[in-house]
């Protein structure tokens, strides 16, 4: 089914108890690749009992719970509240971690602009436009992401169905392209803050998200 991928292997994958600002604790799998597309050190978090999770589908049981994390180093490292990728990247740790399965933690920041760039399109945002307007005025597509390096690694792990843990239907759509079964979609909580509102409701408004934004005004 991953035919047309090209494949990717296991680096090295190693335990890391991680501990977040709120107290929750838990311990994940890390894992590294080799053969990644682009050349970029993505990581594999496999997460609660994710080796029984993926013998489980083999025998053609439920699929592990998977979500792919595109790196956001203001939300995720420092909290920023312009965004919710923070929040987003804590709740699937601890589902995840509930059920087996992964995070797929993708080096791709800013929808795939950079983190310089995102920047920028803060900037332009802060003088009216919204966060897609901010990146075709920076001559950059709305999102760049790309998944490409996700079906890779979950090639690698040995993953052929996942449960995906997202909200935005062209993660589910690139990974099938990609040759990834996607049994289901399973979606994420809103993480609304008075700074992420706008942020939240042009995700909504333009990519088809399925979030219920509740008004913030
Ligand atoms: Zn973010």
């Amino acid at each position: 089914m991953y035919a047309m991928l090209p494949s990717a292997s296991i680096r090295t994958h190693v335990p890391v108890p991680l501990r977040f600002p709120d107290g929750y604790a838990t311990t994940a799998r890390m894992f590294s690749f080799s053969g990644l597309v682009d050349g970029r050190e993505h990581l594999a978090l496999g997460l609660g009992d994710w080796s029984a999770s993926v013998e489980r589908a083999a025998d053609g049981g439920p699929p592990p719970l998977v979500r792919p994390h595109s790196e956001c180093m203001t939300g995720d490292v420092f909290g920023s509240q312009r965004c919710d990728c923070g929040p987003q990247l804590r709740e699937a740790v601890e589902r995840i971690s509930g059920v087996g399965g992964f995070v797929l933690y993708l080096r791709q920041e800013g929808r795939g602009i950079g983190l310089y760039a995102k920047l920028e399109a803060y900037a332009l945002q802060d003088g009216g436009l919204d966060t897609y307007e901010a990146n075709l005025a920076l001559g950059h597509d709305e999102d760049e992401r790309d998944y490409t390096v996700a079906a890779q690694m979950l090639q690698a792990l040995g993953v052929e169905r996942i449960a995906l843990l997202s909200n935005n239907p062209d993660k589910a759509e690139q990974l099938s392209e990609l040759g990834v079964c996607v049994t289901e979609r399973v979606p994420t909580g809103v993480h609304l803050s008075p700074a992420n509102a706008s942020y939240l409701a042009a995700k909504a408004r333009r990519s088809a998200h399925t979030l219920q934004v509740p008004s913030a005004r």
